[in-house]
């Protein structure tokens, strides 16, 4: 089994951020998913809080970004704005040594006005809530078509707040050719009936870890 980054097909400004981020060592949710989904696969990662979900999903997204295409690749939903700023916080750390990437969190409860000036001047991925973002579509404030990458982040979450329909109106909007990611601590009837709608044969990897 594969159990250092260094093993993966990684561009070498990577190697040198998880380095510095002392990532020497996939955990076990990133060694099963990352040769998936670093090959654009459609992945469902099921596994409790602390597991290493949005390094797994950060790895690909920035991976497979297009740095020179300024346009926004990556949509990142996530349920709440303290979750979506630790994400984009993230995924910052992530680009470290990988000039000009340029990450916009648009969330609910800050004023909008500025997230439309902020969208007008670009950037390659969005993290934000569902409402925010869904309520920036419908003005078109958003450039959705360079889209091909969505990830929703702790989808239980999202669900168990009530965002189900402002999910389905926003991949409604996204480009149909797209990789498609889901992370969720629990996998529920309603985690299962979405990701049929959204997700595209998607590897379905759980931490059977038992601590
Ligand atoms: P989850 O989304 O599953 O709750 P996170 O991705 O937020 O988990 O990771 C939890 C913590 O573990 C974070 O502090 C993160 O920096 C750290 N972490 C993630 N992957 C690794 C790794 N491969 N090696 C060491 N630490 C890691
Ligand atoms: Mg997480």
């Amino acid at each position: 089994m594969i159990n250092n980054f260094k093993l993966l097909q990684l561009k070498e400004e990577f190697i040198i951020n998880l380095d510095s981020l002392e990532y020497k060592f996939m955990t076990k949710v990133q060694e099963k998913s990352l040769p998936y989904s670093l090959e654009g696969k459609d992945v469902i990662v099921q596994a409790k809080t602390g597991s290493g979900k949005t390094v797994a999903f950060s790895i690909p997204v920035v991976n497979k970004l297009n740095v020179k295409k300024f346009a926004i690749q990556t949509l990142v939903l996530c349920p709440t704005r303290e979750l979506a700023n630790q994400v984009a916080i993230q995924i910052k750390k992530l680009c470290r040594h990988i000039h000009n990437v340029k990450v916009l969190t648009l969330c609910g409860g800050v004023p909008f006005k500025p997230q439309v000036a902020s969208l007008r001047h670009k950037a390659h991925i969005v993290v934000g809530t569902p409402g925010r973002v869904l309520k920036h579509i419908s003005e078109n404030n958003i450039e959705l078509e360079n889209i091909n990458t969505l990830v929703l982040d702790e989808a239980d979450k999202m669900l168990d707040m009530g965002f189900y329909e402002d999910i389905m109106q926003i991949i409604e909007s996204l480009p149909k050719k797209r990789q498609t990611m889901l992370f969720s601590a629990t996998y529920e009837k309603n985690i299962e009936e979405l990701s049929s709608n959204i997700l595209n044969e998607p590897i379905f990897i759980q931490d059977e870890e038992v601590h």
